[in-house]
């Protein structure tokens, strides 16, 4: 999940490649390592330092951004408005969280949860598949970021979607 997080920000990346002056600095995630503590798997990522925000949960609504923190906040919606249109529906980037622009432990639903039927889900127990993207197309505004990006504007009724 990690590593398709960083994919889509790597694509967003080439995205805004001719418009990064407006757009400013970009999230990233750092690199994580896989490692066994005893018998048990783990994830091992740096410590972040500084004043830990969560821009957006990981049913897709949007968090309540501190004085002076909109454009973070703002610009996390449409990193996640972004993962929607650039997988043509399939997935949505949720869970935004980190410090500043360095964000940890996100969240992906997906449109559908496993493939033809397969009995493995995709992304594990904590695709929020089922109520994520209707949340996230009740509750979020396209704003200054999203309009940058040329996303297209998502249809209450979920007809974004509906076309995919
Ligand atoms: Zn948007």
């Amino acid at each position: 999940m990690h590593m398709a997080a960083k994919e889509i920000l790597n694509r967003l990346k080439k995205n805004i490649k001719y418009i990064e002056e407006f757009f400013g600095e970009m999230f990233s995630y750092d690199t994580i390592y896989f490692a066994l503590l005893g018998d048990l798997p783990v994830t091992l990522e740096p410590i972040l330092s500084g004043k830990f925000c969560k821009y957006a949960n990981n049913n897709g609504i949007p968090e309540k951004p501190g004085p002076g923190d909109e454009d973070l906040y703002e610009k996390a919606e449409a990193v996640s408005h972004f993962s929607l249109a650039e997988s043509g529906g399939k997935l949505l980037l949720l869970d935004l969280q980190g410090v500043g622009h360095n964000l940890c432990d996100p969240e992906i639903a997906t449109s559908s949860i496993n493939q033809n039927g397969q009995d493995e889900q995709f992304f594990c127990a904590g695709n929020p598949q089922d109520h994520a993207y209707e949340t996230f197309f009740a509750y979020h505004v396209c704003n200054t970021y999203c309009r940058l990006l040329s996303l297209k504007h998502i249809d209450p009724e979920n007809q974004y979607i509906k076309k995919i």
